[in-house]
């Protein structure tokens, strides 16, 4: 059966790979400098600026994990059980007034601190209270149920380092550490277009021909994730002068600006020649499916210039190309660190070939099988142009570029959307 129609590699030009593409991301793309102090409360999504050391120890002080009694090791009978006198009482918040001193035991809750002197906690469930006398087995360790000062965090450790990007759980460390602000990188300034005389605004009138505009909306919602801060600037025609001028416009004013459709080699895909008119393609074809034409380049404006990434028309290829392409670039730009993403071991339930020297992504959803292993099952369309492939599946496996085929049981990779756009 002839391919040519079908391929998406029958044009010439050369073919990066994506290892090379994220070499050369490193090389040329170099993080925005600027820096400022966000409250922890507008942290979320910000790449730390310089590496964020503890100021205290966490937890700050020695305390007790559990409801029960405070009790010191050495009182303890290792054979059998130990009645122990309960002198004092200490919540969460209180200090302790009172050391424990030999066969004493303090009622003690969650989160107090340990009185000096004892060193091991029982939990309240475990023993037998009667009165100011509390009975303990035997068979605790030396320390249970006692949380050391420090035992998270020790004061003076790096605990952001620099290119951190910051989501809930740093938040609330930072929080835990009583820290009140963040130094972070400024925010990436990123506008956004889509190409293409049939592209229309959702809400608009839509003649016969004219589809609505799903990238825009979908970069919109991509971007924001990563902290950057959008500029939505519409759709724009297939005409190489209109493109150029907003393109170059645009330069002036963001640190990125991202389009999509217009790419490839058609006589109506001009924003390659458009890009070459005010600046310069670094490359515009990357072995990666699906996605095949992506373009990346620098368009110069007068006081500096920007970074520009073209990505393919059809929605699934602009969701493809935006993680493994826009995501790696803007986390340069950013200063963050890069994103080491672990496909997670799953089970193929389908059979698949794919073309050497190239990396496949096929969106799949995931099953228990009747013996529990979790498979992957293939989405029953899978052109780049099904919106509802990416709705109805839980992620993408990732095909290296040595694979050609897959047989149904294969162990392969997956990625969850989760992982993969946060
Ligand atoms: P192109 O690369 O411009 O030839 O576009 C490839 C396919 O993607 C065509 O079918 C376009 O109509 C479609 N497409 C381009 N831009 C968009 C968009 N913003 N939203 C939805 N589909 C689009
Ligand atoms: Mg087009």
């Amino acid at each position: 059966m002839a391919q040519l129609s079908d391929d998406c590699f029958a044009f010439s030009g050369p073919l990066l790979s994506l290892e090379a593409m994220e070499k050369l991301i490193g090389e040329r793309i170099v993080p925005v400098a600027e820096s400022e102090q966000v409250p922890l409360r507008d942290s979320r999504s910000r790449v730390i600026a310089e590496d964020v050391t503890a100021p205290i120890d966490l937890p700050p002080f020695d305390n007790s994990a559990v409801d029960g009694y405070a009790v010191r090791y050495a009182d303890l009978n290792p054979k059998g059980e130990t009645t122990l006198q309960v002198v004092g009482r200490i919540t969460a918040g209180a200090r302790p007034d009172a050391a424990l001193k030999p066969r004493q035991a303090i009622r003690i809750f969650t989160g107090a601190p340990m009185p000096t002197g004892a060193d091991t906690v029982y939990m309240q469930e475990d023993v037998q209270a009667e009165g100011d006398q509390v009975t303990v087995p035997a068979g605790l360790m030396l320390g249970a149920n006692r949380r050391l000062a420090g035992e998270d965090v020790a004061a003076g450790r790096v605990v952001l380092p620099a290119g951190t990007m910051l989501d809930a759980q740093h938040i609330a460390l930072a929080a835990a550490l009583g820290l009140t602000e963040l130094t972070v990188r400024r925010r990436l300034k990123v506008a956004i277009f889509s190409t293409g005389d049939e592209v229309v605004e959702p809400g608009s009138p839509r003649g016969g021909a004219a589809i609505y505009d799903a990238n825009r909306h979908l970069l919109c919602a991509l971007l924001e994730r990563l902290g950057a801060v959008v500029t939505d600037l519409g759709i724009l025609a297939d005409d190489s002068g209109e493109l150029a001028r907003a393109l170059a416009e645009a330069a002036a004013q963001h640190d990125l600006v991202i389009t999509s459709g217009g790419v490839s080699t058609g006589e109506a895909d001009h924003v390659r020649s458009a890009v070459e008119r005010i600046g310069s393609l670094v490359f515009w074809r990357v072995a990666i499916k699906p996605g095949r034409p992506v373009a990346m380049g620098v368009i110069r404006a007068p006081q500096s210039s920007a970074a520009f990434v073209g990505l393919p028309g059809n929605p699934v290829a602009v969701f493809v190309t935006f993680v493994r392409v826009v995501k790696p670039l803007l986390l340069r730009l950013s200063g963050a660190l890069p994103q080491t993403l672990v496909p997670l071991p799953v089970r193929a339930a389908f059979a698949y070939k794919k073309k050497r020297d190239r990396r496949e992504y096929v969106r799949v959803a995931l099953r228990r099988g009747s013996d529990g292993e979790i498979e992957a099952v293939k989405h029953p369309q899978d052109g780049a142009g099904i919106l509802t492939s990416l709705t109805e599946t839980d992620g993408l496996l990732e095909f290296l570029e040595d694979v050609t085929s897959i047989v149904p049981g294969a162990r392969v990779g997956f990625l969850s959307y989760a992982a993969l756009i946060g």
